[in-house]
């Protein structure tokens, strides 16, 4: 998989709907619509009220039936809820955004390719932490310096970063995953070659059904060993740091790719940032009438609820 390269679109504005007004839709969402010329914001479906000053819809079917010139939909919901509403969509004909992770199976999300496919429409399965500054001249560089040995440090506060997200327990919504898949879809974005999961430690609240924590090993190509921790247990500052070991010295990517280290320099490195890029590529990809749906992520998450072992862990209270 590659890092997507966003060239600028210019064709004529979209209108468009999020579904499910939350803590991302509200803090990255809202502003890069309303900072790119290419998309208006022209409605939300939203439980609980959506945005200030926006026409909202109780239920996507109310949207979909009273606004045909809504073109496409950002579906900003948790991943157990977003198949029916994604496939709804599509059946009616819109263009549809996903928010990372892009389904709770594989097999879901690889239905909804087929079905925009069928319907001639784009399904972008968007993975926001590839369109951070330092993931596409990290993924150069390694590319000509192969990788000998990578660690991921995934760690946060799931208080401070997750409060009230009572879904993130409950089956299909990940745990630590939620987090640590934006760090594999970087690695698998970086990586000369694709690797795969050879063990993974889940450690698992004793009353809730998905980790808090996971221990993981991977092998890459040419001997490549890989190793990441993910803890929302952590109360320090956060670290969301990939280090890979070449030959030619060690490259470290921190603060979730937005800072690069080549041989432990700062690298200059700069992007439009990664929710507005993620909208100039939806529109480039709807000019084109193409979708992009990359699930090595995804695939990486399910092989480790696949292989892994569960480990019994203190139970969280928020
Ligand atoms: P959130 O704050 O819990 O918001 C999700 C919203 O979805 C809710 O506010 C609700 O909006 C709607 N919703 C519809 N059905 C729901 C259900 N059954 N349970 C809960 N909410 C439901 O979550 P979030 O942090 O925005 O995350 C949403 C998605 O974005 C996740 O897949 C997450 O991985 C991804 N994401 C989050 C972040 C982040 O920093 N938080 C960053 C990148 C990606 P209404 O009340 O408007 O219906």
């Amino acid at each position: 998989m590659t890092v997507p390269e966003t060239p600028a679109s210019g064709g004529p504005e979209i209108a468009l709907a999020i579904v499910g007004v939350g803590k991302i839709a509200r803090d990255q969402h809202l502003p890069s619509i309303a900072a790119d010329p290419r998309f208006r914001l022209a409605a939300t479906v939203s439980r609980s009220g959506g945005a200030e000053g926006i026409e909202n819809h109780p239920d996507l079917d109310a949207l979909l039936r009273g606004r045909p010139d809504i073109a496409a939909l950002s579906l900003c919901q948790p991943p157990q809820v977003r198949f029916e509403a994604a496939r709804a969509a599509i059946l009616a004909g819109r263009h549809v955004m996903l928010e990372k992770p892009p389904g709770q199976t594989v097999a879901e999300v690889q239905a909804l390719a087929a079905l925009a496919a069928a319907q001639g429409v784009t399904l972008f399965a968007t993975w926001h932490s590839r369109h951070a500054a330092g993931v596409a001249p990290a993924r150069d560089w390694l590319a000509a310096h192969p990788p000998r040995r990578v660690r991921i440090t995934w760690r946060e506060d799931v208080r401070e970063w997750h409060p009230g997200q009572t879904w993130i327990w409950q089956a299909g919504g990940l745990g630590v995953f939620d987090p640590g898949v934006n760090a594999l879809s970087i690695l698998t974005a970086i990586l000369p070659a694709p690797a795969r999961l050879t063990s993974a430690d889940l450690h698992v609240p004793e009353n809730c059904e998905t980790p808090i924590a996971c221990d993981l090993t991977l092998a890459g190509s040419g001997g490549l060993e890989i190793e990441a921790r993910f803890d929302f247990r952590w109360e320090g500052p956060p670290a969301w740091d990939i280090e890979v070991e070449t030959d030619a010295g060690p490259l470290r990517l921190s603060k979730g790719g937005a800072e690069l280290f080549i041989g432990g320099a700062a690298q200059a490195v700069a992007a439009p940032g990664e929710y507005p890029d993620l909208y100039r590529r939806f529109g480039a990809l709807i000019d084109a009438g193409v979708s992009d749906v990359d699930l090595a992520p995804l695939v990486l998450v399910a092989d480790a609820f696949l292989l892994g072992r569960r480990i019994p862990a203190a139970p969280f209270h928020e």
